[in-house]
């Protein structure tokens, strides 16, 4: 569990959220004992579905007066017990789940591939033979490729690093032959349908269009869909959120950033709220009218830093029935708490904040990128940012199905599980592209 908040995260599961939360060992005694219980008994009552989702918190008394008793038993603000808890689902194995959940495609929303195949341009089929085996085996359907500009190239040469990371990302696709970038929700849906792996282009920070709007435009037409304002840094637009609690510029967004903001809804370019610092978080909400998106982040009531987000923040992400994508590389300040129970712990924060509709996926999978560094540079992102806190079973997309069965192993339903997994984003992107 996570740091902090973790026991009284537990303990406050157990009370007010999780009330039918089992570990999984004492989850599956339950259902044996339920089911041949349920065997000599079934011909006398329709046994509710929620109650068997409900698992290991009930007695088996409850299930045959049951009626009166559901309805407390599942008054959470998200409703898992409600979710798809059948007979079906019980009696399916959780790995038929697992595999079922994945089987259409999830969605992550950002991941740093266009870096990547950028630097290793040399190379011939990067995608097809380091990544596409990882997306395969996640069952990934679509991913956020960000387009991210390091401090080493700028800011002479971001804007044609970044066009380069577009080329690549095209090319190496294309290659693949399994992969394609999408630039609409029609699109989207079709790459999904036809089992192949889409990606939305996303632009994390704006540096590359240095204050020259006519470029939006531009990256626009080259596929971009997109666009956090700005990574931990301050640029044309406005003011990265720091890794502290507190300490990032009190403005809000630059007149370049505001007129950004309203180009980008105004074309159909998602306006990610990932990584902006808290003033400039409260002007985008004020500016856009269409659900809100934050790619990639965490709860700062685990991790209190200003790039992750407040629960006034996520609140406000469930006013407007946006997205939230958990993060995976910040779900805790400390290594030994980065675990997947943590990551859930965020997953169930924001919906038990804002509901099980405006939370989803985006992994940030970074593990690849840093071990390749020199211990230099990975000394001066410590100093400069923060030091990553790699989740050991999630690391790669290859490791999703982790996650799924973390997921049932807490006790999401199907139901839900879909939604966080892909169709959370489905509807919101839906809403912008
Ligand atoms: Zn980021």
């Amino acid at each position: 569990m996570c740091n902090g908040c973790s026991r009284r995260g537990v303990e406050r599961g157990n009370k007010k959220v999780l009330a039918h939360r089992s570990d999984h060992r004492s989850d599956r005694v339950f259902r044996r004992i339920l089911f041949d219980r349920a065997r000599n008994h079934f011909a006398f009552f329709n046994l509710d579905p929620s109650l068997v989702a409900a698992g290991s918190d009930l007695d088996f008394g409850l299930v045959r007066d049951h009626s009166s008793k559901t309805k407390g038993l599942c008054a959470h603000r998200f409703d898992r017990c409600a979710a798809s808890g059948s007979m079906t689902q019980s009696k399916e194995s959780v790995e038929a789940r697992v595999e079922r959940l994945h089987a259409q495609g999830i969605i992550d929303m950002h991941f740093d591939l266009p870096m990547d195949l950028y630097e290793k341009r040399a190379q011939p089929n990067v995608l097809a033979t380091e990544f596409l085996p990882e997306f395969e085996a996640g069952g990934i359907g679509l991913i956020g490729a960000a387009i991210y500009i390091e401090d080493r190239y700028l800011p002479e040469r971001g804007l044609q690093v970044a066009l380069d990371q577009i080329a690549r990302l095209y090319a190496e696709a294309e290659q693949s032959k399994r992969c394609v970038v999408c630039r609409t929700h029609k699109e989207i849906w079709g790459t999904l349908d036809s089992k192949k792996i889409g990606f939305l282009i996303t632009l994390e920070g704006v540096e590359p269009l240095g204050d020259d709007l006519n470029l939006l435009r531009a990256f626009y037409e080259l596929g971009v869909r997109a666009i956090g304002l700005t990574h931990a840094r301050t640029n044309a637009a406005g003011y990265g959120g720091i890794f502290a609690a507190s300490g990032s510029s009190p403005e809000g967004l630059t007149p370049f950033g505001r007129e950004l903001v309203r180009e980008c809804e105004r074309l159909g370019i998602i306006v990610d709220l990932a990584h902006i610092n808290p003033a400039g978080f409260k002007e985008i909400v004020d500016l856009t009218t269409k659900p809100l998106v934050v790619s990639h982040t965490n709860a700062r009531k685990f991790y209190d830093v200003e790039r992750n987000i407040s629960d006034e923040q996520i609140k406000l992400v469930g006013q407007r029935r946006g997205v939230i994508g958990i993060n995976s590389v910040l779900v805790s300040p400390a290594q030994k708490e980065s675990t997947l129970d943590c990551y859930v712990d965020h997953i169930e924060h924001v919906a038990n904040l804002i509901g099980i509709d405006c939370v989803g996926i985006g992994f940030d999978f970074f593990e690849f990128i840093y071990r390749q560094w020199p211990e230099s540079k990975k000394k001066w992102m410590a100093e400069k940012l923060t030091t990553p806190h790699f989740i050991p079973d999630l690391t790669n997309h290859s490791h999703a199905p982790n996650l799924t069965r973390k997921l049932i192993e807490r006790g999401f339903g199907n139901d839900d599980v879909a939604k966080i997994l892909r169709g959370n984003w489905l509807r919101v992107l839906g809403e912008w592209l």
